[in-house]
């Protein structure tokens, strides 16, 4: 594919863009997105008017969550549910709990969603959903009568064939587990298919634990190979060990690589010889905060979490939350290559500045793939009713993943544009000739 113009009417209107209200562009992250959005469709030649419905999210919904607490007082939550398109499929996206989510930060990575469904080419589209909480601050009923309030409160937008939601930051198995019971109830029948990334005993797939993680370490591979790394010898640091970034350092610790330092939200260890991440695992799901903090074991030094994104790695892997690498930061990376784990982890100033430099940013919306493409293959399970073994979700998982990364490369390469544009040009050429195919209806 050639960034041909196809309509003669390339320009992104910036009267409209300036002058549209409704909008929601004043705030930060949606409009960081939109911005790399504008100039890869600027890039692509789109016309205008196929482009600017994407601009847009299809529907959003805020609502109460009135819930009793322990000890008897009513307390009410805020949550989020946003369905950025379902041009290419069923609406697809995880849903965190934490006291910083608003709906700037649904709707961006709602938005997200719908860029990594299509750069991997998995027929969805994109949403998110979040509820403002602590979790640390809420026992496992509490947290439970959340989830179901919840659950009611967006059950008409979700469903196996309108809105799948999966666990993201602050939200696991059990947690879908909950969704889904919830949901069942009130069809009076079990729906498997309504979330992903549930337990396998009630529908989960194999595979789906580890998925993004497995997903960032076939792209580690991929990279690696286009850019002549040994990873024999590369040393790695991982920013966050939760459930992604966890994963990626057990697995890259069990292919016999080298991770040289781990933060979480407690600070960070660093060992030059290599930590044993098994050991650093198996402390964290005893430890009663299921942190990182208080690890002992030989050779380790401590670290700030600012000090692990700028150490001189070889590559960086930020599995933790977004906006970690900014235009304060972004001068004193010294990693040759970063594989981004975590949803937006670099600011467009911070990336502008690491192009400069010549350092390799893989984007999130490929390397990060993996989680949503086992929840495809979990869904494709539930709805046929079928349970695959887990050799054969990571044989298909490696499939899309590398066919994927191929595809960014080539376009990379072709048009000498960043990985980042490549993939947003990828994706956003696929959603518009999804809409163009569908047309405007009325
Ligand atoms: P999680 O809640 O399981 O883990 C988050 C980790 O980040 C924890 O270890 C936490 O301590 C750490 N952390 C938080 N703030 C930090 C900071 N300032 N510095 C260092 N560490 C910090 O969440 P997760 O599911 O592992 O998600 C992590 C990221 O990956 C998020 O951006 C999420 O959107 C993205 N993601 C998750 C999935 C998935 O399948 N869970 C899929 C794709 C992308």
């Amino acid at each position: 594919m050639s960034l041909d113009n196809r309509c003669g009417h390339t320009e992104v209107q910036n009267e409209q863009k300036c002058c549209d209200s409704s909008l929601p562009e004043q705030n930060h992250s949606y409009a960081n997105m939109l911005k790399v959005l504008d100039a890869c469709a600027e890039k692509l030649g789109v016309c205008w008017d196929d482009y600017v419905p994407l601009r847009y999210p299809e529907r959003e919904l805020t609502v109460s969550i009135p819930v009793e607490m322990d000890d008897g007082h009513v307390k009410v939550f805020t949550g989020y549910r946003v369905q950025h398109s379902s041009v290419r499929g069923p609406c697809k996206g995880g849903l965190r709990y934490s006291s910083d989510v608003d709906l700037d930060e649904v709707r961006t990575l709602a938005a997200l969603m719908t860029w990594k469904c299509a750069v991997v080419n998995i027929p969805y589209g994109g949403a998110k959903g979040g509820v403002q909480c602590d979790p640390t601050k809420l026992s496992s009923q509490e947290l439970m009568r959340i989830t179901r309030r919840y659950t009611a409160m967006i059950l008409p937008l979700i469903g196996p064939e309108k809105d799948i939601p999966a666990p993201d930051v602050n939200t696991n198995a059990q947690i879908m587990g909950w969704i889904m019971d919830t949901y069942s109830a009130f069809k009076g029948f079990t729906v498997p298919g309504v979330v992903t990334g549930k337990p396998v005993e009630i529908g989960g797939s194999l595979g789906r634990e580890d998925a993004t993680g497995r997903g960032v370490l076939f792209t580690i591979n991929q990279i690696a190979l286009k850019k002549g790394i040994d990873l024999n010898k590369a040393s790695f640091a991982v920013q966050g060990f939760g459930k992604v970034g966890e994963a990626i350092a057990r697995l890259l610790y069990q292919e016999g690589y080298r991770v040289v330092a781990i933060s979480d939200i407690s600070g960070g260890i660093y060992k030059e010889d290599g930590l044993d991440i098994l050991d650093l695992s198996n402390y964290v799901k005893k430890n009663p905060s299921h942190l990182i903090e208080g690890y002992k074991a030989e050779g380790i030094s401590s670290l700030a979490n600012q000090e692990l994104l700028t150490l001189g790695v070889d590559i960086l892997v930020p599995s933790a939350r977004e906006n970690q690498i900014t235009e304060d930061n972004a001068g004193d990376i010294k990693a040759k290559i970063i594989v981004e784990a975590a949803n937006g982890p670099t600011t467009p100033e911070a990336d502008q500045i690491l192009n400069e430099k010549g350092i390799t940013v893989v984007p999130d919306i490929l390397s990060n793939a993996g989680g949503v493409v086992v929840s495809y293959l979990e869904w494709v399970q539930n709805i046929q009713c079928l349970m695959w073994d887990e050799k054969k979700v990571n044989s298909f998982l490696q499939e899309i993943m590398e066919r994927s990364f191929q595809e960014v490369w080539e376009f990379h390469e072709q048009n000498k544009v960043p990985m980042r544009e490549a993939a947003y040009m990828l994706a956003l050429d696929r959603t518009i000739k999804a809409r163009k195919i569908r047309g405007n209806f009325p």
